[in-house]
């Protein structure tokens, strides 16, 4: 993979850099800036450089069309305010204010185009239509720096189709997310154990199979769990349930004891009478949830046994929260899970959107992971050994 410095001298050059930015709002206030101070190296040093950066990125789902509602204009302000100097932000994505924004740009100076997927070719199927977006943003740099590690797993104008068309290479946080996925996907020291939580099985089908020939151990809590509860033969009242994946997930269990992959499940479950965060809660076995009640986290007897597990282990992958950490009373799960990461020796890769945001809400020290992954999909795509096709258009 192709890094900056293969770029050469950038000063005065217009450098086009395609960074996540996705990050949670509150109407316009910015609930979680994790993602925005993830892409601050490269764009520091870019700046540093002497460079004239162009950030492209996409905000939500604005499915083709310009919605305000989906604006990058907080994320203009929040990195402005990061990098210590004002960001203008284009009023449209490869239009006459890019261009004019663009032409304007001094040496060192960034500025952000508007939401990348307010062009409905960005995310097009057809590759002609991506690529003539493709050379309409070619038209803006001189170079082009992938750095948006949560779309990397996308074939999309802005991460796939451009880096044909510019000199290109790898963002540090692209190649830092790559080195350290990496250590768990190629060769992880053993004990190899992955923890699966989060809302639904079906997200996460592909990752589970691999893994049944990769990992040692898998943990799986969250809503995924009932419908391994309920595969093993058990009912789980009114908690999650996939019932067209228990057949599959059948399979994984057979598939998990014929390689010896030891799948572990809770052994109790912390319930509530309703969907609430002021619920009325309960204990329970696993094997006993009552017709009338619903699982939101994992009870304490299985905290400690995936803690214990996590202590033992050389090399852990974690995705997906155990509960519904939202609600303070369902936290309790995802809280043991990061805190056994965090106190452990095991090289720890934290990947998911909601588990990376969890870590951060509970208040835990970032760094006391190894690596907290920005890329949801992207991660456990890689958990998965599938190529990314954002990464392969960066090899030399
Ligand atoms: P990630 O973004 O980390 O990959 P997911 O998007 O798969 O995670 O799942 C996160 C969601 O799963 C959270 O909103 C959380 O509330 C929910 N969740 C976890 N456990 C349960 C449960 N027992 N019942 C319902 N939802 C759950
Ligand atoms: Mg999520």
């Amino acid at each position: 993979m192709k890094n900056i410095e293969s770029l050469g001298d950038l000063r005065g050059k217009r450098v086009l850099v395609r960074s996540d930015f996705n990050v949670p709002l509150d109407g316009d206030r910015i609930t979680d800036d994790g993602r925005i101070k993830a892409a601050l190296p490269t764009l520091q040093h870019l700046v540093k450089a002497g460079a004239k950066v162009v950030v492209m990125a996409h905000l939500g789902r604005p499915k083709g069309q310009v919605n305000p509602e989906y604006s990058l204009a907080p994320v203009a302000k929040r990195l402005g305010e990061l990098l210590g100097a004002p960001v203008s932000l284009a009023k449209d994505t490869v239009g006459e204010d890019a261009k004019r924004v663009v032409s304007e740009l001094e040496d060192g100076q960034v500025a952000l185009l508007e939401n990348i997927r307010f062009d409905p070719r960005e995310t097009s199927k057809d590759e002609a239509e991506r690529q003539e977006l493709a050379s309409e943003l070619a038209e803006l740099a001189d170079v082009y720096v992938s750095d948006g590690f949560g779309v990397v797993h996308r074939k999309q104008a802005s991460v796939y189709d451009i880096a044909k068309k510019l000199p290109s290479a790898a963002g540090y946080l692209v190649e830092k997310e790559i080195k350290s996925l990496s250590r768990v996907t190629e060769n992880p020291e053993r004990p190899y154990t992955v923890v699966l939580g989060g809302s639904k099985v079906s997200d996460k089908l592909g990752v589970i199979a691999n893994l049944l020939s990769k990992a040692d151990r898998l943990l799986i809590g969250g809503g995924m769990a009932y419908t391994f509860l309920a595969a093993k033969g058990y009912t789980v009242g009114q908690s999650l349930l996939e019932e067209d994946q228990i057949e599959i997930v059948k399979g994984y269990l057979e598939k998990a004891a014929e390689n010896g992959v030891e799948l572990v499940l809770p052994i109790d479950i912390l319930t509530a009478d309703r969907f609430a965060a002021d619920a009325t809660t309960k204990v329970v076995a696993a094997d006993a949830i009552p017709d009338d009640l619903m699982g939101l986290d994992i009870g304490p007897a299985t905290r400690e046994l995936f803690a214990s597990k996590i202590a033992t282990s050389k090399t852990v992958a974690w995705n997906g929260p155990m509960g519904v950490f939202e609600f303070d009373a369902f936290a309790g799960g995802t809280r043991a899970v990061a805190k056994a990461l965090s106190e452990g020796d095991a090289f720890s890769v934290v990947g998911g959107g909601d588990s990376a945001a969890a870590v951060r809400l509970l208040g835990f020290d970032e760094n006391t992971f190894s690596h907290i992954s920005t890329g949801g999909g992207a991660s456990l795509e890689l958990l998965e050994g599938k190529t990314l096709p954002g990464i392969a258009v960066l090899e030399d």
